[in-house]
């Protein structure tokens, strides 16, 4: 058994201090049945905690760290930011040149505003388009998570899904009111939705790829089929492209799958690795914003000039020709190696993929939406992941999480890993 005294240590200190230990209930471990681990330093696809452990990382910080931990080009940028200023609270060209970029490649960002967090981002994209709209209600979907905020912790997957929280206290009925909750991957749905109350909505929300109930892709169609809906009944399509922005391709599951939102968010990769999110879009919506339009938004630390550099040292990093089909391969050569360790055990288990993200659900499956996903036997996946863990394997440590490949990571990691579940598979 690996030792993991100081981290142990660290967590009955850290307990005293801080709810629960953690500043983020998922990093709680609560649902695989053991302790967190507290980490101590990083290096491409490694990850060390403060026993000395070693870990290929496959969290990657929740998918920030596609590069790897401490890619030279992102480390350079910091490093000489640094040495000028770390914040400003006013305009720095640092923020023209990552809103640039992004507008470069993100094909429904016409403009671009800067926040701190994806919380933030699809909190103010909302706003924006209540504004814009003039309407209330919206629509989001079961299992997608879309941060923290009132309006949007409901039904939310991710953390929320993990401990088992049915709703939020501290949520008021008045603030998850006007949201309306839908099934995924359920066009019907949204339609009778709208035909059920014409000119009420504002915006549809939702993870184009869904990421936070595991990773479940878009029915064939789907995306497509929610434009027109939208289009057709004069809703604004607001894609939380959080995790998918600059992983499922270079301009996200947008530039994927070809079809265009009004609004787009953006947090994770965005930053890399510092606090940073934004929200982008059709310029005559986005220009309702304050101080050229009446929609409130704002930010003390927005466009950090040091988050900025490293956001576009990144996204310029990401650019280079070979990075999506290298995470394309390494994405399918996980699930191959995951699907063969599910046949020689025997066991109903299936995987969902996206690119470099991926889910092995304890179920036969298919998973297309939250119903599926909750039926997962949690307590198999709670001893697959401390059978990985104490392999050397850093996983997310919820049935309701994505499993991140990064471009540090190498075949023969991926096959290390895949020949470690095939093992821990066949002793569940
Ligand atoms: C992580 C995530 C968020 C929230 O981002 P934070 O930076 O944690 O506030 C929002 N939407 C999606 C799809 C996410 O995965």
């Amino acid at each position: 058994m690996l030792d993991h005294s100081k981290s142990q240590a660290d967590f009955a200190h850290a307990q005293t201090l801080i709810p629960g230990g953690v500043n983020s209930p998922v990093r709680a471990f609560a649902s695989v049945g053991t302790n967190p681990v507290f980490y101590d330093h990083a290096e491409g696809s490694h990850i060390w905690d403060v026993d000395g452990n070693e870990y290929v990382d496959f969290v990657s910080s929740w998918g920030p760290m596609i590069l790897g931990h401490r890619p030279a080009a992102v480390e350079e940028a910091v490093r000489a930011q640094l040495g000028r200023g770390v914040s400003y609270g006013a305009p720095c060209e640092e923020e023209i040149a990552l809103a640039e970029k992004i507008i470069e490649v993100v094909p429904a960002a016409e403009k671009v505003r800067m926040v701190s967090s994806g919380t933030e981002a699809v909190m103010s994209a909302l706003r924006l388009a209540r504004g814009f709209t003039g309407r209330d209600k919206i629509i989001k979907f079961e299992g997608c998570y879309h941060g923290h905020s009132d309006a949007l912790l409901v039904s939310a997957g991710s953390g929320v899904a993990t401990l088992g929280i049915p709703g939020t206290p501290g949520v008021t009925a008045g603030a998850a009111a006007d949201t309306v909750v839908l099934p995924y991957n359920d066009l019907e749905a949204v339609q009778q939705a709208f035909e059920a109350a014409p000119g009420a909505f504002a915006a549809v929300v939702l993870e184009p790829i869904a990421g936070n109930m595991g990773v479940v892709p878009p029915a064939e169609g789907y995306l497509q089929g929610l434009r027109d809906l939208c289009t057709q009944h004069d809703v604004l399509l607001i894609f939380d492209e959080v995790i998918t922005g600059f992983r499922a391709a270079l301009g996200g599951a947008q530039e994927l799958y070809g079809v265009l939102p009004d609004l787009c968010t953006f947090g994770k990769i965005i930053g890399g690795g510092f606090p940073v999110g934004c929200f982008a879009g059709r310029a005559d919506i986005m220009d309702t914003l304050a101080p050229v339009g009446p929609v409130y938004q704002a930010g003390t630390l927005s466009g950090n000039p040091v988050a900025m550099v490293a956001g576009l040292a990144q996204l310029t990093e990401l650019e280079k020709p070979g990075t999506y089909e290298r995470l394309e391969a390494l994405g399918a050569r996980l699930e191959a190696g995951l699907q063969e360790a599910i046949e020689a055990a025997g066991i109903e288990a299936c995987v969902n993929r996206a690119g470099s993200v991926a889910t092995l659900f304890f179920s036969a499956g298919p998973i297309r939406n939250w119903t599926d996903a909750a039926a997962c036997d949690t307590e198999s996946f709670a001893r697959y992941f401390r059978g990985m863990l104490e392999r050397g394997f850093l996983i997310a440590p919820s049935q309701y999480e994505a499993l991140f490949v990064s471009t540090a990571h190498t075949e023969e990691e991926i096959d290390a890993f895949t020949a470690a579940a095939k093992e821990v598979l066949a002793n569940l």
